[in-house]
């Protein structure tokens, strides 16, 4: 089977460190060019931007989007007016109508459209997916703690409208709730801490419920020291799941649960290339969503200046 020629559109932090060895490693797909404003990848085309690149290396049929989310749609739409599959990195566009357009595009189109939402293929994520089905959930606790001078520095888009703030990663955890609890989550209200001098929230307080009632509690926080924290504990009639380090770990009743090894970047490679040969989409906005009733519906409070 032929390989599938494929360009990284915005070469920062986690193109270099997952998107590029991920491609590397995967006989699948052969990674041809880059297209970023200002940085460089040794031993392959640059161009400044996917226009550039498409006019320069016209046979690439896919394109791995891993710019900032506020230009994402942008770029995504156009490579699907041109005929190119698009793997979006999360968050799959700056709002909710963004990606449902791409969608109809792609379908439209015949492209394949693959929302990643890459700690959905953590190890422990569908595990903890069958464990919990058919078991009743009494109430789940998330902490996604860490700090974003240590994890983003110098990342200001970050800070800007459609930069998420501390939903960048916690939209990490709502992607893996949103996979492994039944019947999906609503938001029932919601404090969002924003710094005088950002446009986006530092810290975030949630209340969910589960379809069955069961309580959700979040707590976000940006500025949490040492250690960070991504876990989540689910209380159930059958014993307590937890996920820890993002997903990776798993537990039940404090003793871990062995897990098959794959790794998120390699998995959500081997898922992209099925979805190019059948022209398929795999798309969920039920992360974004629940962003996005936050944002709408979330209580305001001003907290002190951010200085990086
Ligand atoms: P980053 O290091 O700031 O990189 C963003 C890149 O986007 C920059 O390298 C920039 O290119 C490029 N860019 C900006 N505007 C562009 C445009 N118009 N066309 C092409 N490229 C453009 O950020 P990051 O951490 O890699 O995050 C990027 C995305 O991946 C975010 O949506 C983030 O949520 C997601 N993500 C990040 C991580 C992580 O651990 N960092 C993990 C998973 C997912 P130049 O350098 O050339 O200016």
């Amino acid at each position: 089977m032929p390989r599938i020629r494929i360009a990284i559109v915005g070469l920062g932090k986690i193109a270099r460190d997952q998107h590029v060895p991920a491609l590397a490693a995967n006989e699948q797909f052969e990674l041809i060019a880059v297209a970023s404003p200002h940085s460089r990848l040794e031993g392959l085309p640059h161009y400044a931007d996917l226009p550039a690149l498409l006019r320069g290396v016209p046979d690439v049929s896919a394109v791995a989007l891993c710019t900032t989310p506020q230009v994402r749609y942008d770029t995504a739409r156009y490579a699907l007016q041109q005929g190119r599959h698009v793997l979006l990195e999360k968050p799959p566009g700056m709002t909710v109508t963004e990606v449902l357009e791409l969608m109809r595009l792609a379908t439209q189109k015949r492209l394949a459209l693959f929302a990643t939402w890459h700690a959905r293929h953590a190890r422990g994520v569908q595990p903890a997916r069958d464990w919990l089905t058919g078991r009743t959930i009494r109430s789940v606790r998330v902490d996604w703690k860490e700090d974003v001078r240590v994890w983003h520095p110098g990342q200001t888009w970050i800070w800007r409208a459609g930069g998420l703030g501390v939903f960048d990663p916690g939209i990490n955890a709502l992607s893996i709730l949103t996979r492994i609890i039944p019947g999906g989550l609503i938001l029932k209200d919601a404090e969002l801490s924003f710094p005088g001098n950002c446009e986006t929230p530092i810290a975030a307080s949630l209340r969910l419920a589960c379809a069955d009632g069961a309580p959700v509690r979040m707590q976000l926080d940006f500025l949490h020291r040492g250690t960070p924290c991504w876990d989540i504990a689910v209380d159930t009639d059958g014993g307590r799941l937890r996920l820890q380090m993002g997903g990776s770990v798993m537990q039940v009743d404090d003793l871990p649960v062995a897990t098959a090894a794959a790794e998120e970047y390699p998995s959500l490679y081997e898922h992209f290339a099925q979805l190019v040969r059948a022209r398929a989409i795999d798309v969920d906005v039920a992360p974004l969503q629940l962003v996005a009733d936050t944002f709408l519906c979330g209580r305001r409070v001003e907290v002190e200046p951010f200085e990086e």
